[in-house]
């Protein structure tokens, strides 16, 4: 699948849409789910074009990658959560019900989230 960049979150990151910004660098941009499904939702996409976790760790170089989790933890962090616990989960294709086709992590937290997010 080829990156689309007119995409919801590409444009997120053109600034041609708002978000709730968590936080940024040069790797990433956190920002609030518009419809949390727990009392923390939280994304965090990378900055450069890649559909999902297959094609980023396939197509971004070591430092683009490296710099994008080392985001993701630092969010992680500023949310303080470690305490309580989080779910990180990345959707991908058609089974996952991607449905935004630009790579990003769900952080979820701030109440028990039970054992798995199945359907
Ligand atoms: P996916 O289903 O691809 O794993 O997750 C996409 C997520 O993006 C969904 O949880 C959805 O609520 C969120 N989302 C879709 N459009 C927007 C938007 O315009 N702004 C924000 N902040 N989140 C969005």
């Amino acid at each position: 699948m080829s990156y689309d960049s007119s995409n919801i979150f590409a444009k997120i990151l053109r600034g041609e849409i708002p978000c709730k910004k968590v936080y940024e660098d040069d790797f990433a941009l956190a920002f609030h789910d518009i419809q949390p499904q727990a009392p923390i939702h939280v994304l965090v996409i990378p900055k450069g074009p890649y559909v999902s976790y297959d094609d980023f760790i396939a197509s971004a170089d070591d430092v683009e990658i490296v710099g994008f989790y080392r985001a993701v933890t630092k969010v992680i962090g500023q949310l303080d959560i470690t305490a309580g616990g989080y779910r990180l989960l990345s959707n991908a294709g058609v089974d996952a019900h991607q449905s935004v086709p630009h790579f990003h992590f769900h952080i979820l937290a701030g109440k028990d989230l039970g054992a798995k997010l199945l359907a």
